[in-house]
């Protein structure tokens, strides 16, 4: 017990505080499970950064994503889960103990459930991180108010650059939508609003070479390159949004749980992953629905797969 002196042990530590970790911390906090959960950098996740939320079920009139969040908090709060602003550092289940450290100190879990989440990804041009904030945005609901009557150009051909897409149009004087096929991956529907706005044009088969800007001004153009022609263009804007899909958040679980090889965990039974006592929820696992809903239907799955195996093991 030389070791656990140093170390805060819980019956169960959940890993991230969105919708699937959310609704993890409500059932095992009303199962009198006492989670504790590890916020993580962006506590309440990605819903954080949409506006309105029209799909998840309960709310005719649709919902804003914080205020669903803050609910849901709220709500698990309200059944004795406790929350830590601390994020992950290392995780170690090799030892027969469920050992993880955040914030400099180490704590021991009877189980663990990892909600982590997902986070968006870049092209790998250098003006992103440098113009970052600075005319180059990752999350459309967050920055497209800065862009009222300007120019701006998306990246992407999925649901999310549709979206994307269509909600900086309301401020946007005009979007050029760059994909590079001639085909958009995204739902018919969501298709079909950025085809039919007049506001929208798209550039198919094309690439952002490169983003150009100045340390005054910040983003000022994108060099755009056609991939069947060649063809290279620079495209004057004041906004560049990416919206290219993301990337799981299981670095620090990398070597412990078993992962595909875009590094989300991968569960056998239900959300059991491949260490007895740790459980998966949301987008760290699911990279085709991706819906606060889904997500927080795994998060109600990992709890329930907790409880089963702690009462399993007495
Ligand atoms: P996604 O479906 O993976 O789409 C990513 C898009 O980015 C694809 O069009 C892809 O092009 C493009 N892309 C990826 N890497 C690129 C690169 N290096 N350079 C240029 N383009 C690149 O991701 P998503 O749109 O974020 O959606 C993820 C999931 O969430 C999907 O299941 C989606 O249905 C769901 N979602 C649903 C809603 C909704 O229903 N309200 C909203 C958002 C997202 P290719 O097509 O050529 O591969």
């Amino acid at each position: 017990m030389t070791e656990n002196n140093k170390s805060d042990h819980y019956t169960q530590i959940i890993v991230g505080s969105g919708a699937a970790g959310l609704t993890a911390a409500i059932y095992s906090s009303r199962s009198a499970l006492e989670p504790v959960v590890f916020e993580g950098g962006m506590p309440g996740g990605q819903l954080t950064t949409t506006s309105e939320v029209e799909n998840f079920p309960g709310f005719e009139n649709g919902i804003l994503g914080p205020r669903l969040m803050e609910e849901m908090k709220k709500q698990a709060l309200s059944f004795g889960a406790r929350f830590l602003q601390k994020e992950v550092e290392r995780a170690d289940f090799s030892g027969g103990s469920l050992e993880l450290t955040a914030g400099g100190e180490r704590y021991i879990a009877d189980s663990v459930i990892v909600a982590t989440g997902a986070r968006p990804r870049f092209l790998g041009l250098e003006g992103e991180k440098q113009y970052l904030g600075r005319g180059v945005s990752t999350c459309a609901t967050c920055d497209a108010f800065f862009y009222r009557g300007k120019k701006v150009v998306v990246v992407g051909g999925g649901d999310s650059a549709m979206e994307e897409t269509s909600y900086i149009s309301k401020f946007a004087s005009s979007v050029l939508l760059v994909h590079r096929r001639d085909e958009l991956r995204a739902s018919r529907i969501m298709q079909d609003r950025v085809l039919n706005n007049p506001k929208i044009k798209i550039a198919w088969n094309t690439v952002v070479e490169e983003i150009l800007g100045s340390v005054e001004k910040g983003v000022e153009a994108v060099r755009l390159k056609n991939v069947k022609t060649g063809e290279t263009v620079t495209e004057p804007t004041d906004g560049f949004f990416l919206a290219i899909g993301h990337i799981p958040n299981t670095e620090v679980f990398k070597g412990q749980l078993w992962m595909d090889r875009q590094g989300y965990l991968l569960v056998g039974e239900g959300t059991a992953t491949s260490v007895p006592g740790v459980f998966a929820a949301g987008d760290v696992v699911d990279h085709r629905y991706r819906q606060a809903v889904t997500a927080a239907g795994m998060g109600c799955m990992a709890s329930l797969d907790a409880e089963k195996y702690l009462n399993e093991k007495g």
